[in-house]
């Protein structure tokens, strides 16, 4: 018995399902899951959804990828990790030599560590030589970031996720919290009940923070920047904007009160679909709160106005005095665990960690020195312009660090197009993802729970999380297969640990200047902006905003339509978005058996109204068909839609909603606008 009790082991680790980042210990023997206990994780305490619970079988299915792949022709053949880095190394090397490094493009992970996002942008510059570099929070975050870089200075929540308690009105735009934040909806809903918290909801769907809000409000699609627009005009013109704050930290009034010229409420009933009545209660509603958060998500980012609907939040609680103050602020609910960890360590185009410029001469010597090469100086392509540029003969190659891009982006058969197209595509993954298909060469990545490193959660906290089990057959942690690439291609790299990445990370970027893994061990935790000597910021704006004369900026705002809107021949509005038990695309949670059993066919929703008019039941097969593809699958009818809205989850690998959206994309930060999307409906009756 002895023995047996020696097997088992007890780790700390961070859940990879969601932004939140819970935190708990994972029981094992062997490589056998026994049980998740939460314990004093600094964002979840005791709780954790059903994912974090339960979500872990995955490491051990028959289909984890335990060798590297060659491709052969039209098979694959397993190889040796030598043999790998050496075809990867060769392919890249060559078309370095014939087409610039700008051929080549990288693509890091969001589900990765901040060490892995850090050495694969490092890969990208001071290795292959190019800035073609990004991740996957262009797909849903990059809006809600652009939001705040314009008006309060820091792409990143404005407090911790236990401050939202501490408000006395909680805002939801487009963010089916229960089920895609689920802990963060559990502080709201307690808040709710035990402390008469208010809680509005704007949403097309009628989900379940919906139905617990005071004020449920559904906009007509693509219209929130009009109510959102028109409420703080009104607060303004009824003198109840926060007028001593403006006047102490925020700029550029006058501009911004100008472009609210069209907001009147009139416009904003005309618009949206919402009466000027409730309009008037919900600005009474915010103006009557002493502490406002708002919260968003997708259902505002993945439109060709979430920029500018995420700067009309920003404007929203500056006018009204929300920031600064524990219980206010701005909160862009991060989807994948480390979305902010990917931006903030400098998987962009345009930034090197810490959000420094890669035009900013200063910045790239300071770097150039530590690296030991030359930086390229001009900012590369974005996710979404390098499918651009693959397809317009520009791009060669590419190297995915764990995207599952061929479903995930948006007009997926374009994509899949695309990737037909390229002439060398390196994939490295958990498992043979439906983007490994078009690879030359695929990598076996390790899970999270095979390696150390840290993730940072969307309120900014940085987080270890230690290795539970060893790497399933040949597979290995990301940080050593990038490292590995690097060195096959000339560099000289030796980290022997990711705390030796982080070290150096520390040393090149103000904004994570005091972290360490001592100051990280265990459960301790930092936010940053983390100084120096190691103290973080729960609160980011305390003394100012992040602008060199401390003063927020609000940023003048215009409407513009949405660009996939219904009409007589696509006639239905669709809609998509997350499910309780499953992660994005599915990859990871198809696979683990208890949950694939609950949910194991993906459906459209349908309005009661619009299966009376089209004699549909639950069950019935139908065929969507967009603008850009067309798929089957079976209707739900569900009174959380309504009218001519769909709703589709996003998490199928077998009908993927992406297939019906446009590449159309936010001008300003080109995330797709998934959420505009228009379908007709054809229904399979003998199938
Ligand atoms: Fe994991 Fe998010 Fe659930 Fe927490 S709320 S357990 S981080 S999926």
């Amino acid at each position: 018995s002895e023995m047996r009790q020696s097997r088992i082991r007890r780790t700390k680790t961070v859940c990879t399902y969601c932004g939140v980042g819970c935190s708990f210990d994972i029981w094992t023997k062997d490589r056998h899951i026994l049980k998740v206990e939460p314990e004093h994780g600094a964002v979840n305490g005791i709780s954790t959804c059903v994912k974090g619970k339960f979500g872990w079988d995955f490491v051990n299915s028959k289909d984890r990828l335990t060798k590297p792949l060659l491709r052969e022709g039209n098979t694959f053949r397993e190889a040796t990790w030598e043999e790998a880095f050496a075809r990867v190394a060769a392919r890249l090397a060559e078309i370095r030599n014939r087409d610039g490094a700008d051929a080549i493009g990288l693509i890091s992970s969001s589900k990765c560590s901040n060490e892995e996002s850090y050495l694969m942008q490092k890969l990208a510059r001071a290795v292959v030589g190019t800035n073609n570099i990004d991740n996957c929070s262009r797909y849903c975050q990059a809006p809600a970031t652009m939001g705040l870089f314009r008006t309060v200075g820091y792409g990143g929540d404005s407090g911790s996720v236990a401050d939202i308690s501490q408000a006395d009105l909680v805002l939801i735009v487009g963010s089916n919290t229960a089920e895609s934040h689920p802990v963060i909806a559990t502080r709201i809903k307690s808040a709710h009940k035990l402390r008469g918290q208010k809680l509005i909801v704007s949403d097309l769907r009628e989900h379940e923070m919906a139905r617990r809000a005071d004020l449920f409000i559904r906009p007509r699609p693509g219209t929130d920047l009009i109510w959102l627009s028109a409420i703080t005009r009104y607060l303004i013109d009824q003198g109840k904007s926060a007028k001593a704050f403006l006047n102490q930290w925020v700029n550029g009034f006058d501009a911004y009160y100008q472009s609210l010229e069209p907001f009147t409420l009139e416009y904003a009933e005309a618009m949206t679909g919402i009466s000027i009545d409730t309009l008037k209660q919900l600005a009474d509603m915010i103006a009557r709160s002493q502490r406002m958060v708002i919260c968003w998500a997708m259902g505002v980012t993945q439109h060709s106005m979430g920029s500018a609907t995420s700067t009309a939040i920003s404007n929203l609680l500056l006018v009204t005095g929300n920031y600064m103050r524990p219980g206010t602020g701005a909160y862009p609910l991060r989807g994948h665990n480390n979305v902010q960890g990917a931006s903030d360590l400098g998987s962009m185009p345009n930034m090197l960690p810490g959000y420094q410029h890669v035009d900013d001469p200063e910045v790239r010597q300071r770097f150039e020195e530590a690296w030991g090469n030359p930086l390229p100086t001009t900012q590369g392509l974005d996710n979404h312009e390098m499918i651009g540029a693959i397809l317009d003969g520009q791009l060669k190659a590419m190297y995915l660090c764990g995207e599952e891009m061929s479903l995930v982006d948006a007009d997926a058969n374009l994509v899949q197009q695309a990737f037909s197209q390229l002439e060398f595509l390196v994939v490295q993954d958990v498992f043979f993802s439906h983007t490994c298909q078009f690879a030359d060469v695929v990598l076996p990545a390790s899970p999270s729970l095979e390696k150390e490193g840290t993730f940072t959660n969307t309120e900014r906290r940085i987080q270890r999380f230690y290795q539970v089990l060893e790497p399933l057959g040949d597979s290995r942690p990301d940080w050593q297969i990038i490292q590995g690439v690097a060195n096959a291609l000339g560099a000289n790299w030796d980290y022997s640990h990711p705390s030796e990445i982080m070290s150096e990370v520390a040393g090149l970027t103000p904004l994570l200047a005091g972290v360490s893994y001592e100051r990280l061990a265990g459960y301790q935790t930092q936010q940053w902006p983390v100084a120096a000597d190691g103290t973080g910021e729960p609160l980011l704006y305390t003394e100012g905003f992040a602008f060199p004369d401390s003063k927020a900026r609000l940023y003048p705002v215009e409407w513009t339509e949405p660009v996939d809107q219904p009409n007589e021949e696509f006639d239905l509005h669709l809609n998509n978005g997350n499910l309780l038990e499953h992660f994005h695309e599915g990859n990871l949670t198809y696979r683990v058996p208890g949950i694939r059993e609950k949910t194991p066919e993906v459906f459209v929703e349908v309005s009661p109204e619009l299966a009376r008019e089209r004699n549909l039941v639950s069950g019935t097969r139908v065929e969507l068909t967009s603008r850009y593809g067309q798929l089957q699958v079976r209707v739900l009818v569900t009174d959380r839609v309504h009218g001519k809205q769909l709703y589709m989850p996003m998490n199928s690998t077998e009908s993927p909603v992406n297939v019906l959206i446009g590449s159309n994309t936010d001008p300003v930060t080109h995330t797709p606008a998934y959420k505009e999307a228009s379908v007709r409906m054809r229904v399979l009756r003998n199938e």
